[in-house]
Order: C-alpha cells, then sequence, then structure tokens
C-alpha cells in the first residue's frame, strides 16, 4: 500500500481523485479538503469541497451539472425561498439532508473532522478525508468593487470581479486538523489535486503548519494543473493565474507551490510550457489532463503515481 496525501478543492479536485482511487489502494490515501469556501445557508453549515469530494468518491455526484448530488430535488430549497428564505445559493434535497446531520454534530461541539469522518464511512469510502482544519478558516476575495466573502464572490456574483488578493480569515491561529500532519509526516507521496490553487489550495496551505510539514518533507510531492491549452476547464483559475501570476502558462501553476512541488504535470496542449518549469528545477511532466470520464482520471491518476 502507497501512503499517499492529496490535497484538495472542489470539483476538478475530485474528479482527480475519483481517478486516484482506482489506480492505488484507497486505504492509503488521505485527502486534506479545502474549507475557506464553507459556508453557512439557511442555519446549515455547508462545507462545499468537502461534499464534492463525498459525492465524487460515493460515484453518487452530479457529472453533468458539475455539483451536488445525481437524482436531486429541490422542494425545501424552493420551498424555503417562497417563504422569504435564502435562495441565492441552491442546496438540493439529499444535500440538506448531509448538512442537517453535519450542522447538528457541530452544534453539540463535534468537530467538523470527526462528523466528517462519519460521513466518509457512513457513503462507505477507504480513503480518509480530513479537513485541513477543525478552526474556522474564511477566504475572502478582494476586488476593485471591494472585499467579498468567498461564496458570496464565487456564487452571488458569478465570480465576475477581477481578483486583486485572496486573504484568509483566522489563518493567524487555525490549527491542522488530527491526523493532517501524521498523515504528512507518513506520506510517500505528497499530490497537488488540479484544483484551483488560490481559491482551494492556498487555503489549505494558508494552515502554517500545514505548509510547514509540506516544505520540510522528505517525500516527493507531484502538483497537477488545472489548465488545458491555457484555460480553465471550469471556473476562473485563468484569470487568476493571468491577473495574480502573471500569465497562465505551466510555471505559472508551479510558482504558486514554492517549494512546495518537485514535479508538475500539465497537459500535452501547453508542452511548450516544458523548458520555464524546468528552470525552476521542477520536473515537467506532459500528460493528457482532461479528465472526461473514469479512465481518463484513473490515467492523469497513474501518470501522477510514475511521475517521481
Ligand atoms: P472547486 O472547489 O469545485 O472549484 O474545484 P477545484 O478547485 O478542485 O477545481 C477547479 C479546477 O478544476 C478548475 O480550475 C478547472 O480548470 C479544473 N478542472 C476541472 N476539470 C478538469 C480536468 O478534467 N482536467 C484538469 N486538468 N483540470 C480540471
Ligand atoms: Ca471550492
Amino acid at each position: 500500500m502507497r501512503r499517499i496525501v492529496a490535497l484538495s478543492g472542489g470539483v476538478g479536485g475530485a474528479r482527480f481523485l475519483r481517478g486516484l482511487v482506482r489506480a492505488t489502494d484507497p486505504k492509503g490515501i488521505t485527502v486534506v479538503g479545502n474549507v475557506g469556501d464553507d459556508v453557512d445557508v439557511l442555519g446549515l453549515h455547508v462545507s462545499p469541497d468537502l461534499d464534492s469530494i463525498l459525492y465524487a468518491l460515493a460515484g453518487v455526484s452530479d457529472d453533468e451539472r458539475g455539483w451536488g448530488r445525481a437524482d436531486e430535488s429541490w422542494t425545501a430549497f424552493g420551498e424555503a425561498g417562497r417563504l422569504g428564505g435564502e435562495s441565492w445559493f441552491q442546496l438540493g434535497d439529499r444535500d440538506i439532508g448531509l448538512h442537517l446531520v453535519r450542522t447538528q454534530a457541530l452544534g453539540r461541539g463535534e468537530p467538523l473532522s470527526t462528523v466528517t469522518a462519519r460521513l466518509v464511512s457512513a457513503f462507505g469510502l477507504d480513503v480518509a478525508l480530513l479537513p485541513a482544519t477543525d478552526d474556522e478558516l474564511r477566504t475572502w476575495i478582494d476586488t476593485p468593487a471591494g472585499s467579498f466573502p468567498f461564496q458570496e464572490w464565487f456564487v452571488a456574483r458569478r465570480h465576475r470581479d477581477d481578483v486583486d488578493r485572496v486573504r484568509f480569515e483566522g489563518e493567524e491561529t487555525a490549527r491542522p486538523a488530527p491526523g493532517v500532519l501524521e498523515a504528512i509526516a507518513a506520506a510517500e507521496l505528497v499530490v497537488i489535486c488540479p484544483s484551483n490553487p488560490f481559491i482551494s489550495i492556498w487555503p489549505i496551505l494558508a494552515v502554517a503548519e500545514i505548509r510547514e510539514a509540506l516544505e520540510r518533507r522528505n517525500t516527493p510531492a507531484v502538483a497537477v494543473s488545472p489548465l488545458v491549452g491555457g484555460r480553465a476547464v471550469k471556473g476562473p483559475a485563468d484569470r487568476m493565474l493571468d491577473r495574480l501570476a502573471g500569465g497562465t502558462e505551466p510555471v505559472r501553476v508551479a510558482t504558486c507551490y514554492p517549494g512546495l512541488v518537485d514535479a508538475l504535470v500539465f497537459d500535452e496542449s501547453d508542452a511548450e510550457g516544458a523548458g520555464a518549469v524546468e528552470r525552476l528545477g521542477i520536473r515537467p511532466v506532459v500528460a493528457r489532463t482532461l479528465m472526461r470520464d473514469e479512465a481518463a482520471s484513473r490515467a492523469l491518476a497513474e501518470t501522477v503515481l510514475a511521475s517521481v
């Protein structure tokens, strides 16, 4: 069994993890998930990225919509909206079932990591899924139009504003969730999933002890680029890289993870960027990175496993 730690955001990370659990023994995998996106909706604690991972690995995600659960219905959400409740952040009925369980657990003082572990076993998964932190760590987006809590910018404003800066409220005091540092210390491979560097991976690295443990690692680390042909498959990663990292070539993704990666896997359509990655002292690995289906995810995971 190969012991692997994977840092992941939501959908892009989850797509990759679906391949990783088929390419290697899932019992060896610890996923460290982003919680900077967590949000309170209608009194429910929603952890969108942890849930995208849970749903994808359990095979119950809606891949067409790109988020949430398959076979979803919207009765509770529709009724809440009709009664004047919050309606900017959609929650399906099945999804709400999970949020009720989580919210009740948190309300009686259970840490997020504990309730997440219960959800993992309720879905019958073999991986460990740990939130980066049990503490409150929230992503804020500074834009020319003002500063917004992450979901207000992403969902309510449809990430239309350019991003000047990403901040993480609570980062000074956030501690790694139990098991994160142990998993990093025991890992034979660290993988940074093809997630948005700024809003999915940076909030994990904002937990100082996690970043330090990864800087000190004595095991190889590989990142997978979320860009294909210099464009995000979905979402604002390309715009953000352009504005915050100076471009969308593979090397710009690498510069988001200084001292944290030994190899970068990126798409064959971006192959001309290999030299610049190499000049950073990072091994460039060119592959097909578009995960159209499970077979493509698995092939990409196998490339990552063979890359170092
Ligand atoms: P979120 O939290 O749901 O936004 O998900 P992530 O941050 O984990 O993933 C978003 C990123 O996944 C986007 O930047 C996409 O470009 C990337 N992504 C989605 N599908 C694919 C794919 O098939 N291949 C690659 N390389 N990246 C992908
Ligand atoms: Ca997310």
